[in-house]
């Protein structure tokens, strides 16, 4: 099912961890208008790239999200976020550069760069965080930092 022109339902719900354990991600019909919101704003960005980007995450179920070890308050359980990538376009940390003076044009409501454990996605979500400061950040295993610290 095409949520937008380039993403799709089964992009914005697949999951590793869930197929190998078994756990239906299936979203709440409730939530499909906020995941074409996310396929909307997946749009600009990939417009503003100029290449594809391609989601690593995006709804998890709470279950999912548990397993994975994802913060119990992530916006993905709520079908507004997803991690993104995009080779074609440079680097995740080029990517989370590129649009953090974008975010309201693109309506992006938090952008982070994360970086654990030797991986790195930049996760976007329409929904903004209650404080400003927390709109962008970088959260790497050393800690989170307001911005985009490009190391
Ligand atoms: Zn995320």
């Amino acid at each position: 099912m095409k949520l937008s022109p380039h993403f799709t339902l089964d992009e914005l719900t697949r999951s590793g961890t869930a197929k190998a354990r078994g756990i239906d991600n299936t979203p709440p019909p409730e939530f499909l208008p906020r995941l074409i919101l996310v396929a909307e704003m997946l749009e600009r960005i990939r417009t503003t790239l100029d290449s594809p980007v391609i989601v690593t995450s995006g709804y998890r179920c709470n279950i999912l999200n548990l397993t994975i070890g994802g913060a119990t308050s992530s916006d993905h359980t709520q079908g507004h976020a997803a991690d993104i990538v995009s080779p074609a376009f440079g680097t995740p940390a080029q990517v989370a550069a590129k649009l953090a003076p974008l975010v309201s044009v693109l309506g992006i409501g938090q952008l982070i760069l994360e970086g654990i454990k030797g991986k790195a996605w930049v996760h976007v979500s329409t929904h903004a965080p209650e404080k400003a400061i927390n709109r962008i950040l970088t959260i790497t295993d050393s800690g989170i930092t307001p911005g985009i610290v490009v190391a």
